[in-house]
């Protein structure tokens, strides 16, 4: 059966897309089939696996306020064994449309029970809020994955996240659990990375993955050439780093 992920914190830049489309993409290296798919209205998950938003006439937008069936949304990537439901600026307006539909927090669990099954994994890349796109994320995933920036101020936050999270549990989805969270931008020469390092493990301790993504200038180059580390660089630390990221969601089950 399917894992479904949602990949989320409510802080932008933190490492969200980047986590979700190498990740996919290095599950997929790993023989998994997965479905990536993009929440998040800006479509940066969506242009980092190759797919052109300005070609892309139908998205997750159309699912979740059309009751477009998914099955017709989702595209092949060059990636094998990943696949892609996109988003495109229309999701923009989704966020309020959504309020007066019914069922509005189970759009997106709905639409996956029929394809959820023809998956290892299926990661959802939420925008950088807890508005009802992240509910929808929340309530259709088994799990929950955090990037946390290797920053000051990282946990900054997070309790407002956990919260949200908490909330889901006991209103939405039950089972809903955190699978891990993950140090993303590491810069190894300064302290303040390692410092940071220890106050996130003193919060989650050993909910923390042990794979920690480094500040990698190839990770940040490779969405504008429309491809996933594992393809652009495969020798870089950065895809090194997101295989062991990988190969430790796979062993949480
Ligand atoms: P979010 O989805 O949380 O807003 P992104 O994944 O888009 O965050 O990352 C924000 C920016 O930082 C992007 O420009 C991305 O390319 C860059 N970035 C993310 N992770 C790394 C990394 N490990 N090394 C270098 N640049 C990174
Ligand atoms: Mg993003």
């Amino acid at each position: 059966m399917g894992r479904t992920i949602a990949v989320t914190n409510q802080k932008g830049g933190v490492g969200k897309t980047t986590t979700s489309v190498n990740l996919s993409a290095c599950l997929a290296y790993l023989g998994k089939k997965v479905l990536l798919i993009d929440i998040d209205p800006q479509g940066n998950a969506t242009s980092g696996v190759g797919v052109n938003k300005g070609e892309t006439q139908h998205c997750i937008y159309d699912v979740l306020i059309d009751d477009e069936d998914i099955k017709g949304v989702i595209k092949e990537t060059k990636v094998e064994n990943l696949s892609l439901v996109p988003a495109t600026i229309q999701l923009a307006g989704a966020e309020v449309e959504l309020v007066s539909t019914i069922s509005r927090e189970v759009r997106l669990k709905h639409a996956l029970d029929d394809v959820k099954d023809n998956y290892d994994y299926v990661i959802i890349d939420c925008p950088p809020s807890l508005g009802l796109l992240t509910i929808n994320a929340l309530t259709a995933a088994d799990a929950v994955i955090i990037p946390v920036q290797c920053e000051f101020y990282a946990l900054e936050g997070l309790s407002q996240l956990l919260s949200t999270v908490r909330l889901v549990q006991k209103h939405l989805n039950q089972e809903l659990y955190i699978d891990g969270v993950v140090l993303t931008m590491l810069d190894a020469r300064t302290n303040l990375g390692i410092q940071v390092i220890e106050e996130v493990k003193k919060y989650f301790q050993e909910k923390v993955y042990k794979s920690i993504i480094p500040r990698n200038v190839r990770l940040s180059e490779a969405p504008s050439h429309g491809e996933p580390i594992i393809i652009y660089d495969s020798k870089s630390r950065g895809a090194e780093l997101y295989l062991e990221l990988a190969r430790e969601v796979i062993k949480n089950g």
